[in-house]
């Protein structure tokens, strides 16, 4: 017993001296950074391992990493930018910052760091949302430190297809039916959908009317015989409480392949608790969903296709955030994401309907220009820009997943953006019809109708 003393106490010892290692290595000790991409593969492999990718951005990610890891890289002569050295416990923000300004406006209300081209990251020092403190015109996404995407330091992202089941999918053809469903396409019932998003006065995501929105969405899609659910999400550190509404037309071949369409119902403006009608931001986008959920309703597909309206994307997409890291978890295999939002405002005439992809993503939007083609013309712009992340599409991104957004202007042109103003007689409806056919030929090629 004597003799077993000393080593006993060595033991304990080092287990004591391994534990406080274990403390220092704990989240104090990690950094919140920025990697340019060009350097990406001059990082060697065992310390790749360590840094945990949070945001992909055009040239760069951001990324939590060891202090010491970091410290090893910088001896390297590789760049690994400190953008907040005690990260633990915080919420961040990215904000689209077009203007030249905007970098200087954002440091008026909390911390901010240029990131990336036209993208500053943003946090306040007392965790207020980003969207409670800022300026009515910003664009965010928030940015949390539990959030996971894949770092692809050697892969170069090619612009494939598409794919299903291993295979290439085939572009789209003339297809008669999709033609008899893309006519049905209706512009009054598109009125009337956004006239009754606009009568909640404010779907501002924390306040009652917003759920109220959600549950007359709920109802739109299981009176037009679909199957319907909520998925219930909270958001600003469980200050607030909101729904996602997901409707499902399951395939009857390969139910396991989803298409989704999308659009945020929830709105913002500077008088949001109150008045906050988001005719155009985005009940327009959310018409869009139920008119094309509407129709293909009546039709069945080979692939499962779900019409989904989020919410909580004006605080920084937490809505979109939380059903697309779901569906990865649970293996979805989601082949295609299309994301409406604001597609009705136009500032010039003929107005054109901006397809904004990142490489991965970028057959979405040559699948929309061959179907305006075939269905119904309108001016499209391929927009490719993994910076603008200002929509739910860019959820589905960040879960390696291909998604396009759908939006008027890529750059805001709208006076009545995030304003009590922004109401339905502002609206070009013609051109929101134009929109709502292509995106549904687009959907429903995609899902291929299937053969009765
Ligand atoms: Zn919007």
């Amino acid at each position: 017993m004597m003799k077993r003393r000393p080593a006993l106490k060595t033991a304990l010892g080092l287990g004591f001296l391994l534990f406080i290692r274990y403390l220092a290595s704990s989240p104090a000790d990690v950094v919140l950074a920025r990697i340019d991409k060009l350097q990406a593969e001059n990082i060697p492999a065992h310390q790749r391992n360590q840094i945990i990718g949070l945001q992909e951005l055009n040239a760069s990610w951001v990324v939590k990493i060891p202090r010491d890891v970091q410290e090893a890289l910088l001896n390297e002569g590789i760049s690994c930018e400190t953008l907040d050295p005690a990260p633990a416990g915080k919420s961040y923000f990215l904000i689209f910052t077009p203007r030249p300004a905007d970098p200087e406006v954002l440091g008026r209300y909390g911390q901010t760091k240029i990131l990336d081209d036209q993208t500053c990251l943003f946090w306040t020092d007392d965790g207020r949302e980003a969207r409670e403190v800022l300026p009515a015109d910003f664009k965010i996404k928030s940015l949390s430190l539990e959030d996971r995407i894949s770092l692809s330091f050697d892969e170069k992202m090619a612009a494939g297809p598409g794919r299903v089941m291993g295979r290439a999918l085939k572009p789209p053809v003339y297809d008669p039916l999709i033609s008899q469903m893309v006519n049905r396409v209706s512009e009054s019932t598109l009125s009337n959908s956004i006239l009754n998003l606009q009568n909640f006065q404010t779907r501002y995501a924390s306040m009652a009317n917003c759920d109220s929105a959600g549950d007359y969405l709920y109802g739109f899609f299981v009176q037009h015989g679909l199957a319907c659910e909520f998925d219930p999400f909270s958001f600003s550190s469980n200050r607030y409480n909101s729904k996602n509404v997901v409707a499902t037309l399951p395939g009857k071949t390969f139910p396991q392949y989803i298409v989704i369409i999308c659009a945020h119902y929830d709105s913002y403006s500077n008088q949001a608790e109150t008045l906050a009608p988001g005719a155009d931001d985005n009940a327009s986008g959310t018409a869009a969903v139920m008119e094309i959920a509407r129709i293909l309703a009546e039709y069945s597909f080979d692939f499962t296709l779900k019409f989904i309206g989020f919410s909580a994307e004006e605080f920084g997409l937490y809505g979109s955030k939380h059903y697309a890291q779901e569906a990865k978890a649970r293996g979805e295999k989601i082949m295609g994401v299309i994301n409406m939002d604001m597609i009705a405002y136009a500032d010039r005439l003929p107005e054109d309907l901006d397809l904004v992809v990142n490489l991965r993503s970028e057959w979405l939007a040559n699948r929309f220009s061959i179907c305006a083609s075939i269905y119904t013309p309108l001016d499209l712009l391929k927009v490719v820009n993994a910076n603008f992340r200002y929509s739910d599409h860019s959820s589905f991104w960040d879960q390696g997943y291909s998604a396009v957004c759908g939006i008027e202007d890529s750059i805001v042109t709208n006076p009545y953006y995030h304003k009590t103003t922004d109401t339905y007689g502002t609206l070009n409806m013609d051109f929101a019809a134009s929109v709502t056919k292509i995106a549904l030929a687009v959907a429903a090629g995609l899902a291929q109708p299937a053969i009765q």
